[in-house]
C-alpha cells in the first residue's frame, strides 16, 4: 500500500517536473489540438477499476497540454501569478497529510500556521492587531465573508440579529460602491441578500478611482465598498478620505484589495494604499500577488467577533479548544489547510523578498508601458502598479492584435473595454517573470501589432 502510493507520487512528480521544465518552450496558450483531444475523454464511467498509475498517465497525456502556461513567466492575463516553489511544494505535502483543516483538535498544524500568518499579515498590511481573519477560497469569498461580518454588525447596531431573523423586516441597509467596483463585490452583495440593483454607485475618475468630493450624505445602517487595486488599471481609491466620510456617518467600510493590498509590502508602493488600516474589513487574495497555489483568499475584519458572529457554528460533536478554531471564521467547515501554503510563501520570501516581488512586477509593468508607448501605442492608464492597458488603434485593430498575440504564443494577454475603449490588459503578477520574459514578450507584441 505505502509502496504503491510512493511510486505513484514519484510518477506524479515526474510528470509535474517535466511539465514545469517545458513551460519555457511551449506556447503560453492552449493549442487547438490539445482542446480537440479532450473530446476523447468523454466515455461512460468505467465499470471496473482503472489502475491508479494508468489514471495518472491518462491525466498527464490529455491534461498537461490542455492548460495555459500560467505557471511560466509570460502569462499576463487576468491577475494570476504563478506558484512560488516553496508554496507549491508545501501544498503537495499538506495534500498528502489530508487534513480537515477547520478544526485545531484534529489539525493543529494548520490552526497554528493560520494564526501565525494572520498576525504576520495584519502587521504587513498595517491592520489593527485584533483583526479577525478567514482563510477562504479566493477574493470572491473573502469579499463575501467580510461583507457578511459587516451585515451582522451594522444590523446589530440597529438592534437587529440578522443571523437569527434574516433580512425580512430588517432595517434597510444602504450599500455604496464605486462605479468600477469588481464584479465579485456585486456577487457577494447579491449572495448576502443586498441585491445588485440596490447598490448606490459612486462616480469615478478616468482611472476608476472613486471621486472623493461631492459624496452623498449617508444614513446608517450603511456599508461602503471601496477598492485597492482596480482589476484593469490597478488604481486605488482615496482610502483616507472615503473612510473619514463613511465613518462620520457610522457606516462600515469594506476594502476589496484582492491584489492591490500587497502593495503595502513594499516601502516604495505602500504610500499608494495609505490609510488602508482605517477601514473595517478587507478582502485579499493570496493566490494572486503572494503567488500561492489557487484556492486561497483571506478576509480580515477589524473586530474579529463580528466575523465570528457571522460564521460560527456549534454542535455537540465539534470540539472547541482554547486555540483559534479556523472553521469559526469561514463559510466552510471541512476544507484544505490553506495556512500551510501561505506560511511557506511568506517564509520563503521573507519581508524583503515579498517587497522585491512586488517591486519587480511593477518595474516590469513600467517597462511594458514605456516600450509600447515609445513604439507609438497608447497606454490608457496611469501605470502606478502592475497593470497596463494598451490600445493598438481602433477597437477592431486592438482586438485583432490581441488575437494575434494569443495565437503567436510567446506570451498571453487578454482584452477588456476600459471606460468605452477597447484595450489589451497586461498584468504582471508572477515571481517567475524575468527581464528576458519581458523582452521576448514586448518583441512579440510589436511583431504582432506591426503584422495586423
Ligand atoms: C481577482 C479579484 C477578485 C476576485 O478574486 P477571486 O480570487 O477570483 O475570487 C476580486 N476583486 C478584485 C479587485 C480582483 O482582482
Amino acid at each position: 500500500m505505502t509502496d504503491s502510493i510512493a511510486s505513484l507520487l514519484d510518477e506524479s512528480l515526474g510528470y509535474a517536473s517535466h511539465y514545469l521544465r517545458g513551460l519555457d518552450q511551449r506556447p503560453v496558450g492552449t493549442s487547438d489540438e490539445a482542446r480537440r483531444r479532450l473530446g476523447e475523454l468523454e466515455h461512460p464511467l468505467p465499470l471496473e477499476p482503472v489502475p491508479a498509475s494508468q489514471v495518472l498517465a491518462t491525466l498527464n497525456d490529455y491534461g498537461s497540454a490542455a492548460t495555459t502556461a500560467i505557471a511560466g513567466g509570460r502569462f499576463f492575463g487576468y491577475v494570476c501569478g504563478g506558484s512560488l516553489p516553496a508554496a507549491l511544494a508545501a501544498n503537495w505535502l499538506a495534500t498528502a497529510w489530508d487534513q480537515d483543516a477547520g478544526m485545531s483538535s484534529v489539525c493543529p498544524i494548520n490552526a497554528t500556521l493560520e494564526e501565525l500568518v494572520r498576525r504576520w499579515l495584519i502587521e504587513l498590511f498595517g491592520l489593527p492587531a485584533e483583526s479577525g481573519a478567514a482563510f477562504v477560497t479566493g477574493g470572491t469569498m473573502a469579499n463575501f465573508s467580510a461583507l457578511a461580518a459587516a451585515r451582522h454588525r451594522v444590523l446589530a447596531d440597529a438592534g437587529w440579529d440578522v443571523g437569527a431573523n434574516g433580512l425580512f423586516g430588517a432595517p434597510e441597509i444602504t450599500v455604496y460602491a464605486g462605479a468600477e467596483a469588481h464584479v465579485s463585490v456585486y456577487k457577494a452583495l447579491s449572495l448576502l441578500g443586498f441585491g445588485r440593483a440596490r447598490v448606490i454607485t459612486l462616480p469615478v475618475d478616468g482611472q476608476g478611482r472613486i471621486i472623493a468630493v461631492g459624496l452623498p450624505e449617508i444614513t446608517a445602517p450603511a456599508i461602503v465598498c471601496v477598492q485597492a487595486g482596480n482589476v484593469n488599471t490597478g488604481a486605488i481609491d482615496p482610502l483616507p478620505e472615503l473612510c473619514a466620510w463613511a465613518h462620520a456617518a457610522s457606516a462600515w467600510v469594506h476594502v476589496d484589495g484582492a491584489f492591490g493590498m500587497w502593495a503595502t509590502a513594499s516601502p516604495e508602493y505602500a504610500p499608494l494604499v495609505r490609510g488602508i488600516g482605517d477601514a473595517d474589513s478587507w478582502a485579499t487574495d493570496a493566490h494572486k500577488w503572494l503567488n500561492v497555489p489557487y484556492d486561497s483568499g483571506i478576509a480580515f475584519v477589524r473586530n474579529g467577533d463580528d466575523l465570528r458572529a457571522a460564521m460560527a457554528t456549534s454542535a455537540a460533536y465539534l470540539v472547541q479548544t482554547d486555540q483559534r478554531e479556523p472553521d469559526q471564521f469561514t463559510p466552510e467547515m471541512s476544507r484544505r489547510a490553506r495556512g500551510v501554503d501561505i506560511w511557506a510563501a511568506l517564509m520563503s520570501l521573507g519581508r524583503s523578498g515579498l517587497a522585491e516581488l512586488i517591486e519587480r512586477c511593477c518595474r516590469h509593468a513600467q517597462r511594458f508601458a514605456s516600450e509600447l508607448n515609445a513604439a507609438g501605442y497608447e497606454i490608457l492608464n496611469e501605470v502606478t502598479l502592475n497593470q497596463v492597458l494598451v490600445s493598438f488603434g481602433s477597437p477592431e485593430q486592438t482586438r485583432r492584435v490581441i488575437a494575434a498575440i494569443q495565437a503567436d504564443g510567446t506570451c498571453w494577454c487578454g482584452g477588456t473595454t476600459w471606460q468605452g475603449r477597447a484595450a489589451m490588459r497586461i498584468s504582471v503578477s508572477s515571481w517567475a517573470t524575468t527581464d528576458d520574459d519581458i523582452e521576448r514578450s514586448i518583441a512579440a507584441m510589436l511583431r504582432c501589432a506591426a503584422a495586423v
